[in-house]
């Protein structure tokens, strides 16, 4: 279920334009639009909701999915030698965008 006044739901409709590098039937990767390292992607699924409190067997199975496909799209987007995947969850983490969604941050030495 996607939601009307979602910035990711929009991005996921295609009515905004993003930097698309992955899609298949249950998800989307794209370039986040303020990275934060030389290669900054966001893993989306194709379902709304905010936090992994808010889990169910459906969503469970999904980010199984996700985690077992973004190897692959790391790599082939220049994580040449690892990469760091951040969840934020809430206020207190700085989640600006509440639909669920894996930061994958890497083509460099991260410094922190
Ligand atoms: P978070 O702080 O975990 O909620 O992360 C939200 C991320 O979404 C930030 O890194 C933003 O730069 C990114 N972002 C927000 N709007 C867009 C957009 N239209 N296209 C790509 N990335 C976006
Ligand atoms: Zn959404």
């Amino acid at each position: 279920m996607l939601s009307n006044d979602c910035v990711f739901c929009k991005i996921i409709r295609g009515e905004i334009p993003s930097a698309k590098v992955y899609e298949d039937e249950k998800m989307l990767v794209f370039k986040d639009i303020e990275p934060k390292a030389k290669v900054h992607l966001l893993a989306v699924p194709k379902d709304h909701f905010k936090l992994l409190s808010e889990m169910n067997e459906d969503r469970a199975a999904t980010l199984s999915y996700m985690l077992s496909v973004i190897p692959k799209v790391a790599a082939e987007n220049g994580c040449v030698n690892g990469y760091r995947l951040v969840i934020n969850q809430g206020d207190a983490a700085g989640q600006t965008v509440f639909h669920l969604h894996i930061h994958i941050l890497g083509g460099e030495n991260l410094p922190w």
